[in-house]
């Protein structure tokens, strides 16, 4: 193995008691004081494996390892350190650490590269308290600017600026890493298909597409006791329904998923038929096509229903993250270094949002995905094991080698 699987440990056990939860989980929210705690200790590590830190505007941290070419763009590890609440101690931070782990080895092994090296830990990916998810990646990918950022609240009112200031994590502008050769993110895969296969380890080759719509049908309110049933126009039968369908209806687009993570019903009382029902519908599709067929199936869907149900129904579309393929060099290069180093792999794509989806938008990016004990994630009993963490940090290894242009290597 080429990383130091037993320093890695070390590393990660000393991330994990940063926010450590009783029942063996992480809450390390976005900016908050554990959050602070958690970037001190990467930076101090950052600064021991001898990496030039520089800190961007909205607090993405980026080690740099100096390569012999100063005018060629760096390769990029990263991932992120903060955690939904209650989560585990493997999303994200596994993917930070294995990173400086690489900038280690290559030390250990005496390796220069033509490129330089960074090790990228992004501000709020999870978007748990500060919305949205991926945020920070986003900036640099042109998403969303710095003055928007800032001021978005999280629910007690404080405001992501004030709250990267008051850690001490505003950097500069010009520490922006929004050029770059490449970019690589290992990550748990957060979903049970490497398990099913019985493989540590899995090349990522596209994220899935999503689209997100708000639905909201309008029926009338009226008394629980006296209405008759056929006489009623409510608009949680409607949404019910609504559901059903839209779930059978996905079912002919497999692998195709729909969430309806929220309903609201207004008056909302136990004697009051509703006359306001909102729903949120989340739909996803590795295939674009696919996405925007199952929208319009779902829309057709809501209209027929709300025929039914004599409501009327508004069906509104508002996001639209379409799949990102990842680089088709990048993908063969990990695969050729799990070949090298005899690790059975396969390929699949990422049903969840990462960095990595900005990333792609400004060089050529790929991920490794390592197996998750029954696919649980966001949740403190989020598994994988070891060996397998290392075995993909050892790919990683590699691929970073081999893309930053390793000059020479003494041998171990
Ligand atoms: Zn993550």
């Amino acid at each position: 193995m080429a990383v130091d699987g037993e320093r890695m440990r070390a590393t990660w056990e000393a991330m994990a008691a940063i926010g450590a939860t009783p029942a063996g989980g992480i809450t390390r929210l976005a900016l908050s004081d554990v959050d602070k705690l958690g970037r001190d200790a990467f930076v101090g590590w950052c600064r021991e494996a001898g990496l030039d830190v520089r800190v961007d505007d909205i607090g993405n941290i980026a080690g740099w390892r100096a390569g012999d070419d100063p005018k060629a763009l760096p390769v990029v590890c990263g991932s992120h350190l903060d955690s939904v609440a209650r989560g585990g101690n493997y999303d994200g931070v596994l993917g930070v650490l294995a990173g400086l782990e690489v900038a280690r080895t290559l030390d250990d092994r005496g390796v220069r590269t033509r490129r330089p090296f960074v090790v990228m830990s992004f501000t709020n990916e999870e978007g748990v308290r500060f919305q949205p998810p991926m945020m920070c990646s986003g900036m640099l990918a042109g998403a969303f600017t710095r003055e928007a950022i800032d001021d978005v609240q999280d629910s007690a009112g404080q405001r992501f600026g004030d709250e990267l200031d008051r850690i001490g994590y505003r950097g500069e502008r010009r520490n922006r890493l929004d050029r770059l050769h490449a970019y690589f993110e290992l990550h748990i895969e957060q979903g049970p298909v490497l398990e099913a296969n019985d493989l540590a380890v899995g090349v990522v080759t596209m994220i899935q597409g999503l689209r997100r719509a708000r639905v909201r049908f309008t029926g009338s309110n009226n008394h629980a006791g006296t209405t008759p049933m056929d006489a009623r126009r409510d608009a949680f039968m409607a949404t019910a329904a609504f559901a059903l369908e839209a779930r059978s209806m996905v079912r002919d687009f497999p692998p195709g998923m729909l969430t309806i993570g929220r309903v609201v019903l207004d008056p909302g009382l136990p004697t009051v038929i509703p006359e306001f029902a909102e729903c949120s519908l989340d739909i996803r599709h590795p295939n674009d096509g696919a996405l925007a067929t199952m929208l319009a199936r779902a829309e057709t869907i809501a209209n027929d229903v709300a025929c039914r149900e004599k409501c009327s129904v508004d069906f509104a579309p508002f996001w639209h993250s379409p799949p990102t393929p990842f680089a088709p060099e990048l993908i063969e290069c990990i695969a050729a270094a799990a070949q090298r180093q005899a690790v059975p792999t396969m390929r699949l794509y990422s049903g969840a949002g990462h960095d990595a989806k900005y990333m792609a938008d400004l060089a050529p990016t790929a991920m490794i995905f390592v197996r998750t004990r029954a696919g649980r994630s966001h949740c403190e009993d989020e598994y994988a094991r070891w060996e397998d963490c290392v075995v993909a940090t050892s790919m990683l290894y590699d691929v970073v080698a081999e893309t930053a242009g390793a000059r020479a290597e003494v041998p171990a």
